[in-house]
């Protein structure tokens, strides 16, 4: 009963139109609405909106503070900063993950140490962090991968008897659970993209989250000079600076994104629950399909894949008869899923930008500009980073639960994993890299 796969002259296992089932952000008139009294009040530079939606958010996540910024960027870095990672320290970070992860360490004179993933959660695996740990560490920064819930237990665990501070990046998992706890509360503080691209987009923008104070208030000293007042910062050695950011940075949130920040966050909850509801639909149809598995939480845990920002599939060419994927998504693609591609984010440690650029003149590579080492001694032993790319691929991301959509969609995949045979006689293999930099493909 097998059909004749599209790539070799079939019919497709696409024939529907997908409407608005890719579109995202949803944008209503309320966005719209509050976009433009921001133009018409002249309130774009202000802190007013930003200051409410920061409460709004706060509440939202669970943390005594939130701090808009301009960037998730910003927001990481000053994350770094506010856990005092400083010049000649180093970071643990996992190597498979966009670069504002991790690159911010160099503009504070530190240096990333990257660590291997799970390769079934993508995430940073919990046990490949302790024997990277020097005198030198300060901070382990944790990305909840594709919007999958990094193993925060045993990594807190880890942090807390090594002294170290934990940096939560959320730019993939806003508002997502890890064993019932909000993601971003559960180290020592949560920083995170809100650009368009993610899967809670309000524009260019990003937010810190802690209950710390001293935090919370070296994340004001560092990049909000506005906010940066002397009789409202308690931490004493922060006072004689007011009025002046310390990080010699201007970081607040544009206010046209912070307007629109308000209005996604009150509809945020419900349609993350209808992407759930729909992406788990998708892997339901595939359940048992060779070769391809899920990249999700187990069905019956309290955690959960947040929005499913960027969704992609574990690739196991060894249920496939060695099959690439490189092959593999040409014949998804070909199916009518213009979006399957191989890969994820290519692993950074294998980047020219951490192993010989000399960005700033120190006269050696800038990763170890204040250290006594030699860079290829961070990177040993990354095997899950280095061939991630040859084992992930792309889904499409549901907006909408619409079952007959869906279906169609998962047939492609179903269809073109149970006739691999067919494809191995023409498989080229996967080229020496697999995977990109970033994911830009935002308007
Ligand atoms: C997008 C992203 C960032 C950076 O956020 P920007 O808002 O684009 O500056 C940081 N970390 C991860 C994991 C991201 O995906």
């Amino acid at each position: 009963m097998a059909e004749k796969l599209a790539i070799f002259g079939g019919p497709k296992a696409v024939q529907c139109d997908p409407g608005d089932m890719f579109v995202w952000p949803i944008i209503t008139k309320e966005d719209e609405e509050a976009v433009l009294d921001v133009l018409r009040r002249r309130a774009m530079s202000g802190t007013d909106i930003t200051i409410q939606f920061e409460k709004e958010f706060a509440q939202w996540q669970g943390t005594k503070y939130a701090l808009g910024f301009s960037s998730g960027t910003a927001a990481i870095q000053t994350a770094m900063f506010a856990c005092k990672v400083g010049v000649g320290d180093e970071i643990i970070v996992p190597s498979v993950t966009y670069w504002a992860s991790a690159l911010q360490a160099f503009s504070l004179g530190a240096t990333p140490v990257f660590a291997d993933i799970d390769e079934n959660t993508l995430c940073i695996n919990p046990n490949d962090i302790e024997h990277r740990i020097t005198e030198r560490t300060k901070a382990i920064v944790v990305v909840h991968y594709l919007g999958h819930p990094a193993d925060m237990d045993p990594i807190m665990e880890i942090a807390r008897r090594h002294n170290l501070k934990v940096i939560e990046d959320v730019s993939h998992a806003q508002g997502g659970l890890y064993k019932g706890r909000k993601l971003g509360t559960i180290g020592d503080v949560g920083a995170m993209s809100l650009m368009s691209g993610k899967s809670l987009a309000i524009g260019e923008g990003g937010m810190l989250v802690t209950n710390d104070r001293e935090i919370y208030e070296r994340a004001i000293a560092f990049g909000h000079y506005e906010r940066y007042r002397e009789n409202e910062i308690e931490t004493e050695y922060l006072k004689p600076y007011a009025g002046l950011p310390l990080g010699g940075y201007k970081y607040r949130m544009h206010q046209m994104s912070s307007a629109v920040g308000r209005v996604q966050l009150k509809y945020y909850d419900e349609r993350c629950a209808e992407i759930r509801k729909a992406m788990n639909y998708f892997w339901d149809l595939l359940e048992g399909v060779p070769g391809i598995k899920a990249h999700r939480v187990p069905k019956d845990s309290d955690s959960n894949m947040a929005g499913w920002y960027a969704p992609h599939g574990i690739y196991k060419p060894e249920e496939l008869g060695g099959l690439s994927v490189t092959r593999f998504t040409e014949a998804v693609r070909a199916e009518g899923v213009t979006m399957c591609t191989p890969g994820c984010n290519a692993a950074l440690h294998t980047h020219a930008l951490f192993n010989t650029a000399d960005v700033y003149g120190h006269g050696k590579p800038t990763r170890i500009a204040n250290a006594n080492k030699d860079v290829r001694e961070f990177d040993k032993s990354l095997p899950v980073s280095e061939k991630i790319g040859t084992r992930t691929y792309s889904i499409p991301w549901f907006i909408h639960y619409r079952p007959e959509i869906i279906e169609q969609y998962a047939y492609a995949y179903r269809k073109v994993a149970e006739n691999y045979k067919e494809l191995l006689k023409d498989d080229p293999g996967n080229p020496p890299r697999l995977g990109g930099w970033h994911f830009f493909r935002h308007r």
